[in-house]
């Protein structure tokens, strides 16, 4: 059993990706080919957002945005301490201080009633995580950054295709950021991302800051980055993108099923009715987690941790921060522990996992 099986993904859509591929080695743009221009208009259909823009990966969708916005040296952002290093380490690349808030101990998510006693003169933005593929509460987020100013990015990169009170992720705030490395809901064959907003100023500031700060060829009007998206892998996203609605599908049906047989014996992550989840990770509380993802290996059953770290107790970020700051995500770290979850796990596979975790033996250890 794989963690997260890719190839299964690509043997039922092998024909059209290889087609899709074909096309662009026969065309011959390999740098901002027609795909680019297809894929961006299709993922703005999709979120609903007015403009896509295709980056090199999610953590240069979250630092372009960023440096949209002017982000710059004595700056502070407000985020989250329980995601993946990328949604800080932007923050420090651009001299401005990264300022954790705690999260929810059910969702994992940043604690919105936290935010605003964090804001001070220099706060700028605000950048919630979308952890395991569901949104925060980005309506109590939003009222905040109204009412102080600021601007709100959407670290999306775990949530393509989620939703929140009927909007799509990506499409909550002024800016969502998204990443396509291969394991996310929607993955590519190497490095990629997209940034979304429906501001045409914004917009047009990210397309110049995507390739050096151009306004023109070789007409540098900012200091920007070399962050465009292959055409392949857009090409590759594109045939992706037709059965990605049945993948998002699958996911919620595989997570249900998860969230049903496991949540008598085990603490899941809670689900809020009125938002989706696309289930990047499936991800549970346990203790003893060595212990139990030892026996789990044993039985051939694969397991993963995101996140063993809370990003302020990591060495190059505790100076940011005194470790006091966020209690819940220090324990939590300790506790999660993620379960085999793609479109194509088989529900025998899924059974396997459950009756294992089930068994009485097994949740004595708990
Ligand atoms: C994966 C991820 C990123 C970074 O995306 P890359 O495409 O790997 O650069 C950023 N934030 C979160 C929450 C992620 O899960």
């Amino acid at each position: 059993m794989e963690f997260i099986d890719l190839k299964a993904q690509y043997n039922q859509l092998k024909v059209k990706i290889n087609q899709r591929i074909q096309r662009v080695l026969d065309h011959g743009q390999y740098i901002m080919g027609p795909e680019v221009r297809e894929l961006e208009d299709k993922l703005s259909d999709f979120t609903g957002a007015k403009h896509c823009i295709s980056v090199s990966s999610g953590t240069e969708a979250l630092l372009i945005s960023l440096m949209s916005i002017g982000i710059k040296p004595g700056d502070e952002v407000i985020t989250t301490s329980f995601s993946f290093i990328a949604t800080a380490e932007v923050i420090v690349l651009l001299g401005a201080k990264p300022v954790f808030v705690d999260i929810q101990s059910d969702t994992c998510n940043i604690n919105a009633s936290l935010i605003e006693s964090k804001i001070t003169e220099k706060t700028k933005a605000i950048i919630p995580v979308s952890l395991y593929g569901q949104s925060s509460d980005m309506d109590e987020i939003n009222d905040i950054a109204l009412r102080h100013g600021l601007v709100v990015i959407e670290d999306a990169a775990q949530s393509f295709g989620a939703i929140y009170k009927g909007k799509k992720s990506c499409n909550l705030s002024s800016i969502g950021c998204t990443s396509f490395f291969p394991s996310k809901p929607l993955g590519c064959y190497g490095d990629g991302g997209a940034i979304f907003t429906s501001d045409d100023f914004l917009a047009e500031t990210m397309r110049e800051i995507r390739v050096h700060g151009q306004s023109g060829r070789y007409n540098h009007t900012k200091v920007g980055v070399g962050g465009r998206m292959d055409t392949i892998q857009c090409a590759i996203l594109l045939a992706k993108l037709e059965q990605f609605d049945w993948e998002i599908e699958q996911r919620q049906k595989i997570g249900s099923r998860y969230n049903k047989l496991l949540s008598d014996r085990f603490e899941v992550i809670k689900q809020r009715a009125d938002r989706t989840s696309v289930f990047a990770q499936f991800t549970i509380f346990v203790n003893n987690r060595e212990t139990i993802q030892k026996k789990l290996k044993a039985q051939g059953i694969p397991t993963a941790v995101h996140y063993p770290v809370p990003i302020h107790m990591q060495p190059a970020y505790q100076s940011f921060c005194c470790p006091d700051c966020c209690p819940e995500s220090i324990k939590l770290a300790d506790r999660v522990m993620s379960l085999p979850m793609y479109p194509n796990l088989s529900a025998k596979d899924q059974n396997d996992i459950i009756n294992v975790l089930c068994d009485d033996a097994f949740c004595e250890l708990q």
